[in-house]
C-alpha cells in the first residue's frame, strides 16, 4: 500500500482478497503496509494484478516467487524480532540460550541455570521431552521436568527454551515455555506444526537433519500461516557423507537464510559437532557469519550427563566461551 493509503482504503483492499477467496495478511511494517496476498484459485495472476494495481491506495503488486510467502523477505523486508520476556531475537544483540540437554533433577538444573546466567546467557534452555534415536535411553522427566525448568526460571529471570514433541503436549508444555522448541525430528511434522502456530507463542525451529534450507522455510511457513510470526529458525547440523562429527554444521545456510527470510537465525554448536572440544570454534563460525543467536548445551557434570554429555560444556568453558563470541560479536557490529 501507498504511505499515504487510508484504512479504509486497507481495508477495502483486503475485502477484495477475502472475496476472490484469498487471505490476506498484513504486514504493518515501519516503512509501508504490506499485504501479502495468500491461498489458490483458479484466476490468472496477471488478472489479480491488474486487479488490484488500480485499487485506491494501492502502489504496486509483486508476485513473490518464493514458496514461502510470509517468511519471505519480500513480504517482510525488515528483520523480524522475536521476543521472550526481555530477551530479544533477531535485533543487534546475539542472543544466547544455554542449558542442559535435558532436565534431569531439580538440583542439577538450577545449579546450571544459575552457572549459565552468571556467564551472560539470556535463555535458559533444557529438554522436559526428549527425543531420543533409542527407545531405551532417558526420554526426559516430562511435567516434572517442565515444572523445574519454571521455577529455574523465577530463579534467574531467564526465559526457557524447552521442546515439545507431539500435538497432545502442546498446552502443557505452553504453560511453562516461554519458546516452543520443534526438534529436528519434528520439523515436517505438519500436524505440530499447525498446533504451535495457532499458540502464537515464540517458536524455534529446528532444521531436520536431512532438510534443505528451503524445507526448512516451508515448514516456518506452516507455523506462520497459522497466524504466528514468532519464529526463530536454528541450523543445528545435517547429515552428510561426512562422520568425523555428529552432523555438519551448514554455515552458508546462515547467510542465505538471511538473505532469504526476515525470520532471526540461531545456530547450535553442541548437537552440529557432537563434541565439547568443537563447540567454541562453531559457536565463533557462526556469530562471525551472522547469526542472531546460539543454542550450547552446558553441563555441570557432563561424564554423567543422562544426555548428550560429550557434547556439553563445562560451566567454565562455557564462560570463556562467552568472552570469546562477545570480541567476536564486536567484530561484526553485534553485542552479546
Ligand atoms: C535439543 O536441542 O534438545 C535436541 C534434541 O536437538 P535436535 O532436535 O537438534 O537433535
Ligand atoms: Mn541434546
Amino acid at each position: 500500500m501507498s504511505l499515504q493509503a487510508t484504512p479504509e482504503e486497507v481495508r477495502a483492499v483486503e475485502e477484495e482478497i477475502e472475496q476472490i477467496g484469498l487471505r490476506p495478511f498484513i504486514n504493518p511494517g515501519v516503512e509501508r503496509k504490506v499485504i501479502a496476498v495468500l491461498g489458490e484459485v483458479d484466476v490468472h495472476k496477471a488478472d489479480l494484478v491488474e486487479r488490484f494495481s488500480t485499487m485506491r491506495g494501492v502502489d504496486r503488486v509483486e508476485l513473490i516467487s518464493d514458496l514461502w510467502k510470509l517468511a519471505s523477505r519480500a513480504y517482510h523486508p525488515e528483520d523480524t524480532v522475536v521476543r521472550a520476556g526481555k530477551v530479544a531475537i533477531g535485533g543487534r544483540q546475539v542472543a544466547v540460550a544455554a542449558g542442559p540437554c535435558s532436565v534431569e533433577s531439580e538440583e542439577q538444573t538450577m545449579q546450571v541455570a544459575e552457572a549459565v546466567k552468571a556467564a551472560g546467557a539470556h535463555l535458559l534452555r533444557g529438554g522436559a521431552f526428549k527425543p531420543r534415536t533409542s527407545p531405551y535411553s532417558f526420554q526426559g522427566l516430562g511435567e516434572e521436568g517442565l515444572k523445574i525448568l519454571a521455577k529455574a526460571r523465577e530463579r534467574t529471570g531467564l526465559p526457557v527454551v524447552t521442546e515439545v514433541m507431539d500435538t497432545h503436549e502442546v498446552e502443557l508444555v505452553q504453560k511453562y515455555a516461554d519458546i516452543l522448541q520443534i526438534g529436528t525430528r519434528n520439523m515436517q511434522n505438519y500436524a505440530l506444526l499447525k498446533k504451535v502456530g495457532a499458540t502464537g507463542q515464540p517458536v524455534l525451529l529446528k532444521r531436520g537433519l536431512g532438510s534443505r534450507v528451503r524445507d526448512l522455510l516451508m515448514s516456518a511457513e506452516y507455523i506462520m500461516a497459522e497466524g504466528n510470526h514468532q519464529v526463530i529458525l536454528c541450523e543445528r547440523g545435517i547429515t552428510t557423507f561426512e562422520d568425523s562429527c555428529r552432523s555438519t554444521t551448514d554455515i552458508n545456510a546462515v547467510p542465505v537464510l538471511k538473505h532469504w527470510t526476515h525470520l532471526p537465525v540461531m545456530v547450535d554448536p553442541s548437537h552440529a559437532t557432537g563434541d565439547w572440544k568443537y563447540v567454541g570454534a562453531v559457536a565463533r563460525a557462526a556469530v562471525a557469519a551472522g547469526a542472531d543467536g546460539l543454542l550450547v548445551e552446558v553441563h555441570n557434570d557432563p561424564a554423567r550427563a543422562r544426555s548428550d554429555g560429550p557434547q556439553s560444556l563445562k560451566p567454565e568453558k562455557f564462560s570463556e566461551l562467552m568472552g570469546e563470541i562477545s570480541r567476536i560479536a564486536a567484530a561484526v557490529d553485534r553485542t552479546i
